[in-house]
């Protein structure tokens, strides 16, 4: 039978569970029969399709088909097949290579979202444990409150004012409130999905309220189970960087061409003037035209990107800061405000009552226990929401056992907390059958409700002095940066007709004030100096009264004037214009909804900055969209907010978004170093062929690019890529957002460092031929093309070790890069390899060079480390200046 039609009683009946849940080796026995509570995910394409779609890549396509026209032209010449061998040689490894590159990049990303799997809250063995939400099973009972995602489909049990949003299944936009009882079918056939107003679907969420509910179905069985079939994981979005790097990657292949054809052109008039058009001349040509294509195609470039970007994601997961969008990697780098909670994030939410007002603590206790969603464990220590459990612990302090007072006055009613409205109140059933209303919250609302206060004894009439001696102490006890919360409490003779905070909350009779001290993160107050260096500013956005805020801004260095503080009520009051003029005087928002914080966001974002932004609770989710780094909380974040976050805090820490903004900073730095070094190195063998083809002679062949390109130059430069961040780093002001590729000099380092690279090449050549015939003229010569190739791997390999500072001294490197050492040691090797082991020489069509032509060339490779040097010392006295 359909459970919405069924009491709450016949469904827990015919699932073989109960309200206070199924015992552990129940539910392991269930789970083990029915699977795990996850949809299928779509297939994957097999290795051979990776495969096969590497070899897509128009450079690839170049390839195979200069393989196949050598391959042609060797049968019938006879010559050696070795070209045809070592292009294909290469094709395989760059599609190996590439396939292994996106695997890597996969992976990463996959063990990111099982970090941040969801979890639910359930009952086993008639007590809460929170579990991975794919191991629920039929007949759990599962605890739902605001904020949370629905794990699985399940039939509510309890609900405090439920409401669910299931825009997700229904596209209806307004939360559902949710009901307990049965569902009447009345002359319909069925109930719409919509209106099962008993059940909660799998890809809702809680927006606000509380309940229970029993698990009815789970993974594939669930009402989005049978939607979807398979859900297709949203494709990761590319990089800003890795977008314009395509995007050059497109111009780039067009100038090629254009540059291949006036190239095979100008070869083609030289063979018909000298010794006529042949078919050996022409394939030749042809190859110096596909050299040309190989040498300018920064292959390594997408790779290295990805490879980086997904190291670094990794590596700042170890450190608590869960990327899961990959373009918040880069924008991080961007963050100019930081606009974070106070409680938890610059606090550590470690609460404890030290501070009463009143004349009654013990009532004051009982009221704000019970008004209270933490309870007492086994060892009397409360357990809940850091501010609840502190007053559940209050009363304790006073000989009030929260359980014991619970089953004696058990709870019947109640109108949940939400951040909005700063109150939560629950109504009570006495043993003498009457009835008890508690309300505890934010003094400057709960006061303005009370018409009454319990003067110890009985209740009196609030006065004008009265509620400003309420409010004198309150001043007095924020102003020590305690966060304080006021009990209020409310008799019925009867059931309250209605559940709702506007019913309930009025002609409150007003206990007391507690003051709780949440002491500052110790790392915080660094943290935030270290933004102020690194031009990035913080901004404290809280629900908490303004002088608790401002009293804690102080201590932080947030703020040193109260003037830089405003609350909700008056940005109320202030236009849109007006914030955007004023927003960069404040730097604390206290009292504030979870509206005002699009609005903060907003002003900021209008001035051109880019926001960084965190959340925790579910009215957060806008902000946090808006934001261009919507900050989710790991511990105290709801399901909601995590879901829209770009990147979740594992421990809620302020100093780990600070630090992530140095990862980012870090990351985008070394691309650009990565990049820089490919590019000129790409440049100087387009200008050594273009140049050696011009002037009429070979300096290299295509083979010899193909290896640079792809075996030599990719290993420092993903050793680039891990480079550690450098000393100032954090002492500059962010980069621009808009910044493109060639921004900050890079341009034009690109182009001087490929024309120095060329340079030491072609004199290489010459100086190879040279010591070969022991004349200086333009010739033919096997030495000097060995001696070339000698230089040009070798003169990368060093500009590699460059490129570990674009600025600094590579003497004055705080770090070792053992890895970029081992790159270059590994091109040597290999570099040397080629040209001496006879049979990879003779394929390589390399001649044997005499030792002092191997040092020469080195020596002339060793030359742009003094080059390069020099130079960066008057860019960095240039930019000083
Ligand atoms: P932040 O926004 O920095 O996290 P916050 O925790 O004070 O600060 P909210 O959780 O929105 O922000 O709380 C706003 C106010 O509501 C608090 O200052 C407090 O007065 C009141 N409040 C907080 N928790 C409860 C609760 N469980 N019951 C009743 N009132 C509460």
């Amino acid at each position: 039978m359909k459970k919405y039609l069924q009491t709450t009683e016949e469904v827990l009946r015919e699932l073989n569970s109960q309200r206070d849940g199924l015992s552990a080796g129940e539910a392991a026995k269930r789970l083990e029969e029915n699977g795990k509570n996850k949809l299928t995910e779509a297939k994957k394409d097999s290795l051979a399709v990776r495969l096969f779609n590497q070899l897509k890549d128009p450079m690839i396509i170049i390839l195979i088909v200069a393989a196949i026209i050598s391959g042609i032209t060797a049968v019938y010449s006879g010559e050696s097949f070795a070209d045809v061998i070592i292009i294909m040689a290469v094709v395989v490894i760059n599609s190996v290579l590439g396939v292994f590159q996106e695997s890597k990049a996969e992976k990463a990303i996959e063990a990111l979202q099982a970090i941040s799997a969801a979890t639910s809250k359930v009952m086993r063995d008639g007590k809460i444990l929170e579990i991975k939400s794919e191991d629920l099973v039929i007949g759990d009972v599962i605890m739902l409150e605001a904020g949370d995602s629905i794990p699985a489909d399940a039939r509510i049990l309890e609900s405090a004012s439920l409401k669910i949003e299931e825009a997700a299944l229904t596209g209806e936009s307004v939360p559902v409130d949710k009901v307990i009882i049965a569902l009447n079918l009345g002359d319909q056939k069925d109930i719409s999905l919509g209106d099962r107003k008993n059940m909660v679907y799998m890809g809702s969420a809680v927006v606000y309220g509380r309940g229970t509910a029993t698990v009815v179905a789970t993974g594939m069985d669930t009402e989005v189970g049978k939607i979807a079939d398979a859900i297709t994981q949203a494709k990761e979005n590319q990089t800003p960087l890795q977008i314009k790097l395509n995007q050059l990657s497109k111009v780039l292949s067009w100038l090629v061409l254009g540059i291949c054809v006036f190239i095979f052109a100008i070869s083609l008039i030289r063979l018909y003037l000298g010794d006529g058009i042949t078919g050996t001349g022409v394939l030749n040509t042809f190859m110096i035209a596909v050299s040309l294509a190989v040498a300018a195609i920064p292959e390594g470039l997408a790779a290295v990107v990805t490879i980086v970007l997904s190291i670094g994601v990794t590596n700042m997961s170890k450190k608590k800061a869960v990327i899961r969008k990959l373009t918040a990697v880069e924008t991080l780098g961007c963050t100019q405000v930081i606009c974070s909670d106070k409680t938890g994030t610059l606090t550590q939410n470690k609460m404890t009552v030290v501070e009463y007002f009143g004349w009654d603590p013990q009532f004051l206790g009982r009221a704000v226990a019970l008004c209270n969603d933490a309870y007492l464990n086994d060892d009397n220590k409360a357990e809940g929401e850091p501010t609840e459990a502190a007053l559940v612990n209050y009363g304790y302090s006073h000989g009030l056992n929260k359980g014991e007072m619970e089953a004696k006055t058990c709870r019947v009613g109640e109108a949940p907390f939400d951040s909005g409205r700063k109150l939560m109140s629950t109504i009570h059933k006495l043993e003498n059958g009457f009835f008890e209303q508690y309300t505890k919250g934010a003094p400057d609302v709960l006061v303005s409700r009370c018409t009454t206060y319990w003067d110890g004894e009985i209740q009196q009439i609030m006065t004008d002095e009265k509620r400003q001696e309420i409010s004198y102490a309150n001043k007095e006890m924020a102003g020590q940066a305690l966060r304080v919360l006021s009990g209020a409490f409310r008799s019925w003779d009867a059931m309250p007709k209605e559940q709702t905070p506007d019913y309930l909350e009025k002609d409150l009779c007003f206990i007391g004030l507690t003051g709780m001290i949440d002491p500052i993160r110790p790392e915080v107050k660094d943290a935030i100096k270290e933004c102020k260096e690194a031009g990035i500013r913080t901004v404290m956005i809280t629900g908490d009264h303004p002088d608790t805020a401002t009293a804690i801004a102080k201590q932080l260095d947030i703020i040193t004037d109260t003037d830089e503080a405003i609350t909700g009520a008056q940005l109320d009051d202030i236009s849109d214009e007006q914030l955007g003029k004023d927003i960069g005087k404040y730097s604390v928002y206290a009292r504030v909804q979870p509206e005002h914080k699009v609005r903060i966001v907003k002003a900021w974002q209008n001035q051109g900055m880019i926001v960084a932004m965190t959340g925790d609770g579910v009215n957060d989710a806008p902000s946090i969209k808006t934001a261009d780094i919507g900050i989710g909380m790991g511990i105290t974040g709801t399901d909601v907010t995590k879901n829209v976050a770009d990147m979740v805090l594992a421990d809620d820490n302020f100093a780990t978004i600070v630090n992530a903004v140095r990862e980012g900073r870090r990351i985008y730095g070394n691309i650009r170093k990565a990049i820089q070094f490919l590019l000129s190195s790409n440049l100087s063998e387009v200008l050594s062929i273009f140049i050696a083809t011009l002037m009429g002679f070979t300096i290299l062949l295509p083979v010899h690019l193909l290896w640079i390109n792809l075996i030599t130059d990719s290993f420092p430069a993903i050793a680039l890529g891990l480079e550690k961040e450098e000393a100032n780093s954090m002492k500059q002001p962010p980069r621009e957002a808009k910044e493109g590729i060639f921004s900050r000099g890079l341009g034009f380092d690109v182009i001087w460092q490929g024309v120095m690279v060329t340079v030491v090449t072609i004199t290489a050549y010459f100086v190879g031929h040279f010591m070969e015939a022991g004349v200086w003229e333009i010739a033919e010569s096997a030495d000097g093309i060995t001696m070339a190739f000698l230089t040009l791997s070798m003169a990368e390999m060093f500009h590699s070790l460059n490129m570990r500072s674009r600025r600094q001294s590579i003497f004055r490197m705080q770090h070792q890069n053992h890895a970029l050492y081992l790159a270059m040691l590994a091109s040597l090797v290999l570099t040397t390899a080629v040209i001496f082991i006879p049979p990879i020489a003779a394929a390589f069509e390399f001649e044997p060079i005499s030792l002092t032509e191997y040092f020469t060339a080195m020596g002339l490779a060793f030359s742009v480390i003094p080059i390069v040097e020099t130079v960066k010392f008057f860019q960095r006295r240039m930019e000083s200046k």
